[in-house]
């Protein structure tokens, strides 16, 4: 078991890697209800204006991920 293939309960869901290869490398402790630390929140929930200039590239996972909260 690849204990790393799921968010742990209670810690930031930030993902890294590829679809069926992720990995939660951030260990930060958040509130119950709140997918992600102050940091990675600041990237997943970038404004329209911001996202339109650095696009990335196909991240259809990361948008199952942005609805999470
Ligand atoms: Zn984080």
């Amino acid at each position: 078991m690849d204990k790393l293939s799921l968010p742990r309960p209670g810690c930031c869901k930030w993902a890294e890697g590829d679809s069926g290869n992720y990995t939660f490398p951030c260990n930060v402790r958040v509130e119950a209800g709140v997918s992600y630390c102050a940091d990675h929140a600041a990237i997943v929930y970038i404004p329209p204006e911001e996202r339109r200039r650095s696009r990335p590239n196909g991240g259809g996972m990361n948008l199952s991920f942005r609805r999470a909260a």
